[in-house]
């Protein structure tokens, strides 16, 4: 098993950001917005790793990605606005974005897992 270098890494995270295959570059890998595609439909190789709570940690860096949107916004916010900050827009439209962030995100958070996951367990030859 030969681990990627950082080019390689920046290769399966680039393709799985712009919600392509991590491994070919192409795609289509979905069949909706919330619905994965088991293999990518140039490649044929598999999206998913074969464990049952394989997609946990894609569910945990969905989570993870959107509080760190939320915190960078929240200070960009604060710094551009100060001192007139628009305390009432905010405290409708933080949790508003909170609750819609992790959807938009949905198909990147699994995408970028397989990316991360294959970055420290690269696929074996058969
Ligand atoms: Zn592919």
């Amino acid at each position: 098993m030969v681990v990627p270098g950082a080019r390689q890494v920046a290769r399966l995270f680039g393709r799985a950001l712009t919600l392509h295959c991590p491994h070919c570059g192409k795609g289509p890998v979905r069949e909706s917005w919330f619905r994965m595609r088991h293999a990518c439909g140039n490649c044929g190789r598999p999206l998913e790793r074969g464990e049952p709570d394989y997609f946990l940690g894609a569910m945990l860096f969905n989570l993870v990605l959107s509080e760190l949107l939320f915190a960078g916004i929240f200070v960009a916010v604060l710094v551009l606005m100060w001192p007139t900050v628009p305390w009432d827009g905010i405290s409708v439209g933080a949790p508003v974005g909170m609750a819609i962030v992790p959807f938009l995100l949905y198909p990147v958070s699994k995408l970028v897992w397989l990316a991360f996951d294959l970055s420290f367990r690269p696929e074996r030859d058969a």
